[in-house]
């Protein structure tokens, strides 16, 4: 067992971050005595915080907003997955090396895995091509699945994202009923409680939805947004983002200890801090 380590994300802000409460409720539950904590790193600073994570021996970090790409530049290495994004949600020790990997992508496919979801033969629908969206086409590219149709407001991104996966093309609206999974990747419905005046804002008409789709929502604050509610009305089946939220930290975990933690276990203790209900 290893004793008595740190690890911690960076971000700003970070302050409302799920991580610490995800991450200690997987360390206690697979027996490690680690802790983790929250660092608020101003922008243009992720580097110092690697300086930092070298001289303290910082066990793992986890890497949000807005530093996945300054710490990409400033690990001594990445694995494949961080090396095609160009972002890094994971640092690790690999003897007295950094290595910066992103759990972002795998975390979501195993999110789909553990909600009964089956990617091969699916035709996904990605909207957005930010960095989630992008982490999500890179990782589905490696799955079994049909074919990834990306669909973003700015185009340029949409095409530079679509270059990740083989079998990933830049489509429109009009692809939506053809889909399997539809999945919303933008920003969208971020902090907005449905029946909210600001609910207008949908990623797509929910309209286009049936029995037949899967639609998931990587937002997790709140966790069903209004999208997700009118999708479920309108037949189709809903998965949440806190799957991907839980599935990307137990990677994490995974790299830093080499066990792969409670899944259910982290869920809980999210699902009860987002309850305002904390252990
Ligand atoms: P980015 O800022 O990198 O990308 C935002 C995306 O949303 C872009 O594609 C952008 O389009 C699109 N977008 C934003 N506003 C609008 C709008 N009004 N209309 C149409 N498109 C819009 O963010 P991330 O990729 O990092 O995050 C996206 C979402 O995913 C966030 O809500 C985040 O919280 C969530 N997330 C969830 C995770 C989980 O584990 N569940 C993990 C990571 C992120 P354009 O290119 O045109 O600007």
């Amino acid at each position: 067992m290893t004793i008595g380590r740190l690890a911690a994300v960076i971000g700003h802000p970070v302050a409302h971050s799920l991580s610490p409460v995800i991450h200690r409720a997987a360390f206690d539950a697979s027996g490690l005595d680690w802790t983790y904590v929250a660092f608020d790193v101003p922008p243009g600073s992720a580097a110092e915080a690697v300086a930092a994570m070298r001289v303290l021996g910082i066990g793992g970090l986890s890497v949000t907003m807005p530093h996945k790409d300054a710490v990409a530049a400033a690990v001594d290495r990445l694995d494949d997955a961080a090396r095609a994004l160009g972002a890094v949600n994971t640092v690790s020790w690999d003897g007295d090396e950094l290595v910066g990997s992103s759990t972002d992508g795998d975390g979501f496919v195993a999110s789909l895995a553990d909600a009964g979801v089956e990617v091969a033969g699916a035709r996904v629908a990605v909207l957005g091509a930010g960095g989630a969206a992008r982490a999500l086409i890179d990782a589905l590219g490696r799955t079994r699945a049909d074919s990834i149709i990306v669909i973003n407001r700015t185009a340029s991104k949409a095409e530079d994202a679509a270059l990740l996966a083989r079998r990933a093309s830049v489509g429109g609206f009009d692809d939506i009923s053809s889909a399997d999974i539809v999945v919303n990747a933008t920003s969208i419905g971020m902090g907005i409680e449905p029946g909210s005046a600001s609910t207008d804002a949908l990623p797509c008409d929910p309209a286009l939805f049936g029995d037949r789709h899967v639609v998931v929502d990587l937002v997790y604050h709140p966790l069903e947004t209004a999208w997700l509610a009118a999708a479920r009305r309108c037949g189709a089946r809903t998965v949440d983002g806190l799957g991907m939220l839980v599935h990307q930290a137990a990677l994490q975990q995974h790299i830093w200890t080499g066990i792969l933690p409670d899944t259910g276990v982290m869920r809980s203790a999210a699902e009860s801090h987002l309850r305002g209900n904390s252990p």
